[in-house]
């Protein structure tokens, strides 16, 4: 059983020394658990913050224990009613190869699902993330104008094409010519803009003729600042995330702008709401499934995901994610060992 385990706490970006892949022998069932076979494990931004020891909402990853992680397993051997070997289900083994578990907290997705993997993107977590933000948080109706941050990722991808299904004008932004034409051509954005041009904040403007009244935000930094002086009287900011920061040691040098940005919510009387998703819209979650699988199916809603081969290869392709060299949702495929 090969699992990756925290061997030190980064400071700044995560290195090959973060982790450790060790081996351990095959765990066995015992009383009421079962034995489940990673398929396929997520990597999210979150694990960056699970490495480190700083206050945060969730508790952090120990040093010599397993990285946390979303993963869609297979039943070898199952003790535990409603679940058979063969069955798929939404899990959290980790970073490993195989992981007991008691059932609590599982989702059997059966033994055949179309896209087991896809409970770990558009019809999970993420998925989620992008429908309660936008329509909780950023509440867009017909004729706006939303603009979306990391536009291509399992989130913004979504939360644009919703905008689009509600009639509103959507512009992304996304690093690269590559992801802004899929954005565009694609998903059905009206616009979308490379953070990475020297004149970014120009083409964003003028990509937002209207101004700006949902900001969904993912990733801070220089897009923020871009973002603000575009916003709209009563915009809406869903505060999803910051990934630029993620591997921040300290807070930028320069002028202290934080009375200027809290002029700027005073003046135009904006919504800015942090949320972490299953703490603050938990509560939704069925209604989600129902319509973003119906979205799905009918192929109203589109999903890019990349599989990455190997357990062996997860720190290095995490590494890469808070770059943006992940273009979809950044899934690796365990399979068999
Ligand atoms: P993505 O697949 O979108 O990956 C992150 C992306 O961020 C990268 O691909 C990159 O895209 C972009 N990025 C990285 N660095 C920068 C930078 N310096 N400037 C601008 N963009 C950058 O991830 P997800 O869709 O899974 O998640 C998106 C966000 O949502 C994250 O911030 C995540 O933490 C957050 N989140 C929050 C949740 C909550 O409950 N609050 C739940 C789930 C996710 P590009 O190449 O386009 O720049």
């Amino acid at each position: 059983n090969r699992q990756w385990v925290l061997a030190e706490r980064p400071k700044g970006e995560p290195t090959k020394d973060t982790l450790n892949l060790i081996e351990e022998a095959i765990p066995v069932a015992s009383g009421n658990q079962m034995l489940l076979r990673t398929e396929f494990l997520s990597l999210d931004p979150y694990m960056r913050g699970r490495m480190s020891d700083a206050p945060s909402y969730a508790v952090p990853v120990e040093i010599g224990e397993v990285m946390v992680g979303s993963t869609v397993a297979q039943v070898v051997d199952s003790n535990i009613d409603g679940f058979t070997p063969g069955d798929y289900v939404l899990s959290f083994n980790g970073w490993q190869d195989y992981a007991l578990s008691d059932g609590a907290g599982l989702t059997n997705l059966g033994k055949s699902p179309l896209h087991p993997s896809w409970a770990l993107g558009i019809l999970g977590m993420p998925g989620f993330t992008a429908w309660a933000g936008l329509k909780q948080i950023g509440e867009p109706k017909a004729g706006e104008t939303i603009a979306v941050a990391a536009a291509t990722g399992p989130v913004g991808a979504t939360v644009g094409q919703i905008g689009k299904l509600m009639g509103c004008r959507v512009v992304g932004i996304a690093g690269g010519a590559e992801k802004c034409a899929y954005a565009v051509d694609e998903l059905g954005f009206d616009a979308c803009i490379d953070h990475k041009a020297g004149d970014f904040a120009d083409q964003l403007a003028k990509a937002s003729p209207d101004g700006i009244d949902v900001y969904f935000e993912s990733v801070g930094g220089k897009v923020f600042d871009a973002v603000i002086p575009l916003l709209n009287p009563k915009a809406r900011i869903p505060l999803c995330g910051l990934v630029s920061q993620y591997n921040a040691t300290g807070l930028p040098a320069g002028p202290d702008r934080m009375n200027w940005l809290m002029g700027q919510i005073l003046r135009k009387k904006i919504k800015l709401q942090g949320f972490i998703i299953f703490d603050d819209f938990g509560y939704l979650y069925p209604d989600f499934a129902k319509e973003m699988g119906g979205w799905v199916e009918s192929g109203k809603i589109k999903y890019r995901e990349e599989n990455i081969e190997g357990l062996e290869n997860a720190l290095h392709a995490f590494i890469g994610l808070l770059n943006g060299e992940n273009f979809g949702k950044r899934v690796i495929h365990v399979g068999q060992q």
